[in-house]
């Protein structure tokens, strides 16, 4: 039987990274997409690879068109044909309030969060409907739902709006025998909060979340990794939130 290729934006740190190696262990062969950290990306493909998954990594911008088709067209010549997405690849920008956020922040977060998820499921859409199915998984957040006043309502507004492409989609593909899902993950220990200014964050929120700590990547990566699965083969349309009861 062949073996499921599956495509992981933002492969290369954090959520996307830990998702890369999971899916290698549960028989799939991965392509790494990163956009800027190319020894990260090769360093998460060398351990897809120990695992037995062949793995190709592709510097590609979620947000550029151009980048997104390469993406899929280095996947299918190394890999064989697309049969998997997880649309990880996000951004939030600086933490503040809406007022003191830069419009060139907001044009970014829109366009990688949404326009991204938007450009790279479309393309997915083709392949898998041509190949008689296939298994889409997006990366959205608890944000969606919790509105994230004074951080980032730009981030969770897009975040909302995976939710609803995800819901949509899931039946505008259904009868082309592709399953759409989402995981909404909580506050996870990942480079995200440092690189945006706040290191401390997900130990500072940790008295919040009735499981009182932050979330692992591969806490992450298991609920991808069962929605890509035929385990959840009757599963579409769902958002699993993964954010210890917050
Ligand atoms: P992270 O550690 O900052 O990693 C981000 C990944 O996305 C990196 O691989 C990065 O590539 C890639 N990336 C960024 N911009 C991109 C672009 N324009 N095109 C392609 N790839 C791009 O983030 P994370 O915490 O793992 O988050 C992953 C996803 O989970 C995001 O969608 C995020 O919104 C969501 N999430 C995270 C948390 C959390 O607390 N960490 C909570 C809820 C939801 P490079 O390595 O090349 O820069």
């Amino acid at each position: 039987m062949s073996r499921p290729v599956t495509v992981v934006t933002g492969g290369s740190r954090g959520i996307g990274a830990a998702t890369c190696l999971r899916l290698a262990v549960d028989g799939h062969d991965v392509v790494v997409g990163y956009v800027s950290d190319g020894a990260a990306a090769e360093w998460i493909a060398t351990g897809v690879r120990a695992n037995g998954a062949r793995c190709v990594t592709v510097k590609a911008d979620t947000s550029v068109e151009a980048d997104v088709d390469r993406l899929f067209e280095t996947a299918a010549d190394r890999l064989g044909p697309v049969t998997g997405l997880v649309n990880n690849a996000g951004v939030t920008g600086p933490f503040g309030r809406l007022a003191d956020t830069d419009p060139a922040v907001l044009r970014e977060v829109v366009e990688v969060n949404l326009l991204g998820v938007l450009l790279c499921s479309r393309r997915a859409a083709r392949v898998m409907a041509a190949g008689g199915g296939g298994a889409i998984v997006n990366v959205s957040s608890a944000a969606a739902t919790l509105g994230s006043p004074g951080e980032y309502v730009h981030y969770a507004a897009t975040k909302a709006a995976v939710d609803t492409l995800t819901t949509g989609l899931a039946k505008e593909l259904g009868p082309d025998n592709i399953r759409v899902n989402a995981v909404a993950p909580g506050v996870i220990d990942t480079e995200i909060h440092a690189r945006n200014g706040d290191p401390e964050r997900p130990e500072r929120i940790a008295a919040s979340i009735p499981l009182r700590r932050p979330g692992r990547a591969d806490e992450i990566a298991s609920a991808i990794a069962w929605l890509m699965s035929p385990e959840a083969s009757y599963t579409t349309g769902a958002v699993l939130r993964v954010a210890g009861g917050r």
